[in-house]
């Protein structure tokens, strides 16, 4: 059921804050970005539901992809100026051979901020805490804040803090990652304690040596290819 229709149940069931994909305001766009025949209204609709159930902070994600949403950039910008809505611009990941990447699809942060500054000037905002993803910045006339994630352009695996658990209780230590770093569900399920999944994780974080974005990053000469180191193979890199 869509977010518009689920907003006030979530945030009733103990949800405090919510994240929403949307890459571009024009459906044909929007279509060509993810793929799907989602109606934009009915994203922004799931977005306004959340913000009226007082659901916050409500982050929308863009990710921008030269020569298919950059125009989208500051239409965009504009929607979300003073909505109290958390735009983040995040660069073009590869996933893997899957999406085709390209290094020239890249529209790097920097650029993106340049863009939005242009018409309207931006002033850069504290971390909320170490290792944070996205860098944040405020409109200086009072519309807001937005975020960009440079992901390819500084990758960040340094600092990365993002562990993620799949529906069958195994956890990743990182997002590119093809082989989980632990499995939670058998000790949940034969009881384990707080205390001895607080070690397993623990355990198997101290042990990760994940850095997919950092080592991509230094492969990405102009005119190579860049074979992802746990996922079968390459994406193309410049032209
Ligand atoms: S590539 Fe992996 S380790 Fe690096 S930032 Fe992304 S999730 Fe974290």
């Amino acid at each position: 059921m869509a977010l518009g229709k689920k907003a006030r149940t979530l945030k009733d069931a103990g949800l405090s804050r919510i994240t929403v994909s949307l890459d571009a305001l024009s459906q044909p766009t929007f279509r060509l970005m993810s793929d799907s025949d989602v109606a934009v209204h009915k994203v922004l609709e799931g977005i306004a539901a959340a913000h009226a159930a007082g659901l916050a902070p409500i982050k929308v994600n863009m990710v921008v992809r030269r020569g298919v949403n950059e125009h989208e950039i500051l239409p965009m910008a504009e929607h979300f100026r003073y909505s109290g809505i958390i735009l983040r611009f995040i660069e073009f990941m590869d996933v893997g051979s899957t999406n085709g990447w390209r290094m020239d699809e890249v529209v790097s942060a920097r650029d993106i901020l340049e863009r939005i500054a242009a018409h309207y000037p931006l002033q850069p905002v504290d971390p909320n805490y170490s290792g944070e993803v996205a860098e944040r910045w405020r409109y200086a006339d009072g519309g807001g804040e937005i975020g960009v994630v440079a992901s390819v352009t500084q990758a960040f695996c340094h600092s990365c803090t993002r562990a993620r658990l799949s529906t069958d209780g195994r956890l990743y230590t990182c997002l590119f990652a093809s082989q989980p770093g632990a499995d939670l569900r058998e000790p949940l399920r034969s009881g384990a304690t707080e205390q001895a999944l607080s070690g397993l994780i623990a355990d198997c974080w101290t042990r990760r040596d994940d850095r997919y974005s950092q080592l991509r990053h230094a492969a990405t000469a102009p005119g190579t290819k860049w074979r992802c180191p746990t996922l079968a193979g390459d994406a193309n890199v410049g032209s």
